[in-house]
């Protein structure tokens, strides 16, 4: 989702989300490791420098984006996320950390 805010350093839904299992995606990507993951997992794909496989990130990653990042009323410039402690999904917040349960 194209948005005016970034994520920049922050990796809050990295935990958040549900990665389905993709087939071809291991061998595609030359990953080896099932991308899937459930929702409140860190992903294994996290690293300390953020997502260690961006340019190949799923779909699911790539287009998710909290209500800061699609600066809904309410959500100001300095609610960045890393900067609460938290992040909220259509109203509904989550802690940045521990692994939240969906
Ligand atoms: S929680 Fe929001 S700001 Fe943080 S990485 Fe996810 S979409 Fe970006
Ligand atoms: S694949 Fe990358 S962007 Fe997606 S949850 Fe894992 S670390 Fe985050």
């Amino acid at each position: 989702m194209k948005t005016l805010r970034s994520c920049r350093t922050c990796t809050a839904c990295c935990t958040y989300l549900r990665i389905e299992s993709q087939p071809g995606y291991t061998t595609r990507y030359d990953t080896g490791e099932d991308i899937a993951k459930p929702a409140g997992q860190a992903c294994r794909f996290l690293s300390d420098s953020g997502c260690g496989i961006y340019a190949v990130r799923p779909q699911v990653c790539r287009k998710f984006a909290c209500d800061w990042l699609q600066g809904r009323k309410g959500f100001s410039l300095t609610d960045f996320p890393l900067l609460k402690g938290y992040f909220a999904v259509d109203g509904n917040y989550f802690a940045c950390s521990p692994a939240q349960e969906e």
